[in-house]
């Protein structure tokens, strides 16, 4: 089954063909970007070539999508720019991405939210297959992108579940308030290490883990350490809870005789003690 067909792929996509073929959509489409070269921004309309890319995209009836998108090459027709060659620069997708940028919004979401190997699964199960090492990779290009160079002055540390059963560290801009990095690791050196390139730090908040503390002192001593403000409270609740109930042990709390078959419910804040 093949035919033509209108789809919203952005401006200047135009589909050739659709087919439905081994449990995919393969969609073809030549593109029409902007013809100026990166280097000196002369506009050419000297075709060099085509250039065709395969792109995953949002998923059709449940099936995964796989575009085929052609793109010319273009020659540079400044006789004093050092590039010879470009490929005309489209919105439907970063340039060397494999997904579109719909779908590369998309499984940012999902890592941020779900973390890496959940994400995983949710992902596949919706027609958009993504390594965790892939949406790794997409958190971390999107930080870079959104840092802008501007200094790093105030951060948090967090934890972020990349694999279920291992936490790793999350490097949060306060004053941005965005992700400014993902550490692969959580450990005491490779926090330190980091901080180590960010000597403009001023202020790290983070939670009551050891290793954290440690490595900032050993990688931003100039910094202010603080404790993460979802902590605070989380503590306060705990303390609070724990002292309720030694009260309420020494008051004596009366008891309902035991009907037979019935299971005896634990008391109110028993989990909180040690
Ligand atoms: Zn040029």
């Amino acid at each position: 089954m093949t035919k033509k067909a209108n789809f919203a792929f952005g401006p200047g996509v135009v589909v050739r063909g659709v087919v439905f073929r081994e449990n995919r959509w393969f969609v073809w489409a030549d593109g029409a970007g902007a013809r100026s070269c990166p280097e000196c921004g002369g506009a050419s309309a000297s075709r060099h070539s085509w250039h065709v890319r395969r792109l995953h995209d949002l998923p059709i009836q449940g099936a995964p999508v796989v575009l085929e998108l052609r793109s010319g090459r273009w020659r540079c027709l400044n006789e004093r720019c050092a590039r010879k060659t470009f490929v005309e620069r489209l919105t439907t997708a970063s340039p060397f991405a494999r997904k579109t940028r719909r779908v590369s919004d998309l499984v940012r979401l999902f890592g941020h939210a779900a973390g890496g190997r959940t994400s995983e699964k949710l992902l596949a199960r919706l027609a958009m297959p993504v390594s965790d090492n892939a949406i790794l990779r997409q958190l971390k290009r999107h930080s870079y992108e959104r840092r802008d160079g501007a200094p790093l002055r105030a951060i948090a540390i967090d934890d972020w579940s990349w694999r279920k059963g291992f936490n790793y560290g999350t490097i949060v801009d306060l004053e941005r308030r965005i992700v400014a990095d993902v550490l692969e690791t959580r450990s005491a050196k490779e926090t330190a290490e980091w901080l180590k390139q960010h000597a403009e730090i001023v202020v790290v908040s983070r939670d009551r883990c050891g290793r954290c503390a440690q490595g900032v002192r050993q990688g931003a001593p100039q910094a202010r350490q603080v404790a993460d403000r979802f902590h605070l409270p989380a503590e306060l609740a705990r303390k609070h809870e724990r002292h309720m109930t030694r009260i309420s042990r020494f008051a004596g709390r009366p008891k309902l005789p035991a009907v037979p078959g019935d299971r005896q419910a634990p008391l109110r804040g028993e989990r909180g003690l040690r």
